[in-house]
């Protein structure tokens, strides 16, 4: 997609209605800090639309930005940052399972996975969680400029495994350095959004 205007429309924190939104959307979670917002601003080729997190984890917000008018790309709250409460945890769970459940424009979901790490406890929880409300999710793995060309495969394995993937599950590396990874993403909104 040429991206002509972007715009963050709606903000849904935990005690807001969900919106009901009439352009198709895509979501993106992730762990705080996995590199979303970087991700979120690369596919819409700006800066720092997409805040990048100085205090990860403070936000509990859903971000809805409005790409050209013609669909939603949005933004779930990273999970997994240890200093939050145990109660923001449970109405951060909240707003997401309200979200994954409700909203009928959802189209597909991404999940970004570190590609250096293992997937945590969380990550398998998250990417459980999406497949028990009936998407499955491509997997990102974010931040490949910090492996070696040789090692991407061995860690794509890995994260295969680690989640234990349903067969036939994409996973594509993306940097936000590089670009790697952008078109390709953008080729599989591209086909589930308007084809
Ligand atoms: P978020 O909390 O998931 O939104 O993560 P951010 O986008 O704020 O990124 C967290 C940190 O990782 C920041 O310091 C980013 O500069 C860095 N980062 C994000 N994406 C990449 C990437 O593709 N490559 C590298 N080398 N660093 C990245």
């Amino acid at each position: 997609m040429i991206i002509k205007n972007v715009s963050l429309d709606i903000v849904c924190g935990i005690t807001s209605t969900l919106p009901d939104t009439e352009l198709p959307e895509v979501a993106f979670a992730g762990k705080s800090n996995v590199g979303k917002s970087s991700l979120i601003n690369a596919l819409m080729n700006r800066k720092a639309l997409a805040r990048t997190s100085a205090s990860p984890g403070k936000t509990q917000t859903i971000n809805f930005y409005n790409i050209n008018d013609a669909m939603y790309l949005v933004d779930l709250p990273g999970y997994g940052y240890a200093k939050v409460s145990q109660s923001v945890k449970e109405q951060w769970g909240k707003l997401i399972e309200r979200y994954l459940q409700k909203s009928k424009q959802l189209k597909a979901v991404f999940l970004l996975i570190d590609i250096r790490h293992d997937p945590s406890a969380n990550d398998k929880m998250m990417y459980d969680w999406i497949v028990h409300n009936g998407y499955q999710p491509i997997i990102i793995a974010t931040k490949v400029d910090k492996l070696k060309r040789s090692q991407v495969q061995k860690h794509v394995k890995a994260l295969k495994q680690g989640l234990e993937l349903l067969a036939g599950t994409q996973v594509i590396p993306f940097s936000a350095e590089t670009k790697q990874g952008r078109e390709e993403i953008w080729k599989i909104m591209d086909e589930l959004l308007f084809e």
